[in-house]
């Protein structure tokens, strides 16, 4: 299949102020399109160092390269040029690109009150004009378009698309379907991705069960298998050309004869869109403790979540347990706060107060400190109670430092919320 390189440019994103959303991003749709992405690259603002990433890709003959970044109208925003260098292209105005720029630009600033003449706003915004020869332009999400160079004789297909995250997923579809990028990935792309997720098989597990499928399964070395363990998840991707489709039915079935406890999706779905598709004409809430509001935060980030979650309690202190959620006080005393009597007091007392037909509670020890030997750091007790029914608690110790054990602990609650 057709290969790729990604360059994420950014002098913030190289010293680890923000973090690359691109690179994951862009790969991702790379991947769906059957396309390996043979390297991720970050590069601070400087052409030189742009340079020397094309050129190692150009060396590594990929078919396609993606750049990030640089495209705005200062004068540290070099990538179109560098760019149309390493291409062997010069740059020229494209004044219909200039007009549209200095169109948006203008309709901005009418917007705040300004009202520029159009001849300076030109001058500001020429150098987003600039284009390299046979370019296809790709017109801007904001102000930046981007720019698809074609093939040269030693140079792959150069895709150039601005910084931010959500222009750049804007300007995706229209830049995948310049024809120049279409003709370096057509006919290659014919492979196929298949995820299996589980919940409680641990890694060495399912490892074993994949040396077996190896031995046992003609054509394994066809398919391209990954396994990784994400939030508490063990998620295992394969990607296979149309030929090997039997025998990855093989090798699935061995999985899900194996693990099937453990197996909650085969079909790509995750357990926040198989908990949204439950949840749907119930009533949710919550009452975190160790998780600070996390659970609650992870059930809306849904759109259309308003649809079933009433809301929820960050009950961290110990009088907020009492005097919100109406857990005894004896019983805090009796048991401690991170028990499963509290914890199914929690959800019972979420479920009345917030007028919910299911909640879910958690009270653990995140850590670093807090631990005792009866209750070590990474015990969290959980507690789902349900309208007319019992409260169902669990008590687990989550492996992980502090964020890795709210996080876990996030995953559980969902993991809870489906069944
Ligand atoms: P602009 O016209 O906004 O300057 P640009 O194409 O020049 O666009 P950059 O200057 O590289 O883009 O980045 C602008 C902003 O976009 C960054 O400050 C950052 O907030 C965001 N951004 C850029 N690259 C990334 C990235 N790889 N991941 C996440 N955010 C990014
Ligand atoms: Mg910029």
């Amino acid at each position: 299949s057709a290969r790729a390189g990604i360059v994420v440019t950014g002098t913030e994103v190289l010293t680890g102020q923000i973090s690359d959303r691109n690179g994951p991003w862009v790969s991702t749709q790379l991947l769906d399109l059957g396309v390996d992405v043979a390297h991720i690259t970050v590069c601070g603002d400087r052409p030189d160092d742009l340079r020397a990433a094309l050129r190692f890709l150009a060396d590594e003959h990929v078919d396609l390269i993606v750049t990030s970044g640089g495209l705005g109208p200062t004068a540290d925003d070099l990538t179109v040029a560098t760019v149309a260098e390493f291409c062997g292209r010069e740059l020229t105005l494209d004044t219909a690109v200039e007009a549209q720029i200095a169109d948006i630009v203008r309709s901005w600033s009418l917007k705040r009150g300004a009202d520029p003449d159009l001849e300076s706003v030109r001058a500001a915004t020429r150098k987003q004009a600039m284009v390299p020869t046979g370019a296809t332009v790709i017109a801007p999400a904001g102000t930046a378009p981007g720019v698809v160079v074609p093939a040269g004789d030693r140079t792959p297909v150069v895709m150039v698309l601005p910084g931010p995250p959500r222009e750049l997923q804007q300007m995706w579809p229209a830049s995948i379907v310049a024809d120049n990028v279409v003709a370096a990935i057509a006919g290659r792309t014919e492979s196929t991705t298949e995820t299996i997720l589980m919940f409680g098989t641990a890694e060495s597990e399912l490892a074993e069960t994949l040396r077996d499928a190896e031995a046992e399964v003609d054509g394994f070395d066809t398919l391209e298998i990954t396994t990784c363990l994400r939030r508490g998840e063990l998620e295992m991707v394969t990607r296979f050309a149309p030929h090997a489709a039997d025998a990855y039915r093989a090798v699935a079935d061995l999985v899900v004869h194996r693990h099937g406890a453990t197996v909650f999706s085969t079909d790509g779905s995750t357990v926040d869109d198989q908990v949204a598709e439950l949840l749907s004409g119930h009533r949710v809430a919550t009452a975190e403790s160790c998780t600070g509001g996390m659970i609650a935060a992870r059930l809306t980030d849904r759109a259309g979540s308003s649809a079933y979650v009433m809301g929820g309690v960050v009950s961290y202190d110990n009088s907020a347990k009492t005097d919100v959620l109406d857990v005894p006080a004896a019983m805090i005393a009796e048991h401690g706060a991170v028990s499963e009597e509290v914890a199914a007091a929690m959800a019972a007392g979420a479920l009345s107060r917030l007028g919910a037909d299911i909640a879910v509670s958690t009270t653990g020890i995140a850590g670093p400190g807090g631990g005792s030997d009866e209750k070590p750091v990474g015990t969290v007790c959980f507690g789902i109670a349900r309208a007319g029914g019992e409260v169902v608690t669990r008590r687990l110790v989550l492996p992980g430092d502090r964020a890795d054990v709210r996080e876990r602990s996030v995953t559980v609650a969902m993991h809870l919320l489906r069944r």
